[in-house]
């Protein structure tokens, strides 16, 4: 079942809320893209992407997410002790001192370098159980990844190394989000393809390769091999304005309806008037132009609310618009509720998410400072509760 969505906000001065039934759709979406067989990974790295992991972990295998995919051993550890025993793979690092941890806790290894696999070899004798990997391979991004050379050897040391099992290849495309030309794409999966060739014909039947992120996922059906890793989409955003284009493309008629699964509130914390001609916050970078009503909300940079938002942004208040004035503060943001009329302590606000008939996108706001909405959404304070509903 759902976790308990009820600490009441009434004691909450900011929170998140999970629509649960949005992020079941997205997920669905995915799975009717690449069909039952394909292993379906929800990724949850960056407290899944700022969402709150236990909560999205929890709600992604309900609605039939097969397997995890995290950044950090801590991550996959979380996750373990939190009772999740899908299948974790771990895509970052994991230090050689901390490899005996991370093989008791039975999850799936990124492999990429030849001391990893040493390492692992020993530790998995010792203990007389295996351990599985999926090796990392560089086919044109030039980050983690194990070039044409590295795999032989890679693929020599493999052999005396029985309990180390090579469960997974898979690779991760530079340019798949930023452009609708996907040649640069096509070329890195040419590239994918003959790596596996490669490593089948050295007898390694590789039973999961994947290399489909979310964009891969939607716009490039040979990418999907046996397992994709749905990142941003699960949360119900777009990569990038690029697939959305791609996407309607090839599914011309088909209706793609992703929905933001993430809404950000906060409440009024205190209303005061200010004349004509006051300047407001830090710096008095805003100056009033006429007698206004402002409201202090609790919530600031520390929060995950970006600084560079400061005289920029909006809140929604009673299903307006407020917008921001003066400098975003460590705990505390200042916004213009003139033209709001009724606004009372402890209103119900929103930072992100939809509110009557408006809403605020993470791609707003990360458009407003030179970002994407992936960042704007990872930094969201992970401390803040994130209740379902
Ligand atoms: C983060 C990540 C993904 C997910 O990407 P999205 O664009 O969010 O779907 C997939 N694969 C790897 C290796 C990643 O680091």
């Amino acid at each position: 079942m759902h976790h308990d969505p009820s600490p009441r906000t009434e004691r909450l001065n900011s929170w998140l809320e999970i629509d649960a039934a949005a992020h079941a759709e997205n997920l669905r979406i995915a799975r009717h893209l690449i069909g039952p067989d394909v292993e379906l990974s929800a990724v949850v790295k960056a407290n899944a992407y700022g969402h709150g992991w236990r909560t999205i972990a929890t709600n992604a295998i309900e609605a039939g997410a097969d397997s995890f995919c995290v950044h950090a051993l801590d991550e996959a550890l979380a996750l373990r002790n939190a009772g999740f025993s899908q299948d974790i793979l771990v895509m970052g690092h994991v230090p050689l001192a901390r490899l005996e941890e991370a093989t008791a806790a039975d999850l799936r290894l990124m492999l990429t370098n030849l001391e990893t696999l040493e390492t692992l070899a020993e530790i998995t004798a010792r203990r007389g159980s295996p351990t599985r990997v999926h090796l990392k391979l560089e086919t044109g991004t030039y980050r983690h990844g194990v070039d044409e050379a590295g795999l032989e050897t890679m693929l020599e040391v493999f052999h005396e190394h029985p309990w180390v099992h090579l469960e997974g290849a898979y690779t991760h495309f530079a340019d798949i989000e930023d452009t609708t030309d996907h040649s640069y794409a096509a070329a890195q999966l040419a590239r994918f393809e003959a790596f596996c060739a490669r490593i089948r014909a050295a007898g390694h039947p590789l039973l999961k390769r994947h290399a489909a992120c979310s964009a891969a996922l939607l716009v490039f059906p040979d990418t999907h091999f046996d397992m994709v890793r749905l990142g941003i989409s699960q949360y119900g955003f777009w990569p990038s304005k690029e697939t959305y284009l791609s996407y309607r493309e090839r599914h011309p008629g088909e209706p793609a309806e992703l929905r933001p699964v993430l809404s950000w509130k906060t409440r009024v914390s205190q209303i005061k008037e200010a004349p004509a001609g006051a300047f407001v916050g830090y710096g008095r970078s805003y100056q009033t132009t006429r007698a206004s009503r402002l409201a202090i909300l609790p919530i600031g940079y520390s929060d995950g609310y970006d600084r560079r938002l400061s005289n920029q942004s909006w809140v929604l208040i009673r299903g307006r618009r407020a917008p921001v004035r003066g400098r975003v503060c460590m705990n505390l943001l200042i916004v213009d509720v003139t033209d709001i009329p009724d606004v009372e302590l402890e209103d119900e606000v929103v930072l992100l998410g939809r509110q009557g008939e408006r809403d605020i996108t993470a791609e707003q706001l990360a458009a407003l400072i030179g970002t994407i909405h992936y960042e704007v959404t990872t930094r969201i304070r992970a401390d803040l509760p994130r209740l379902n509903r």
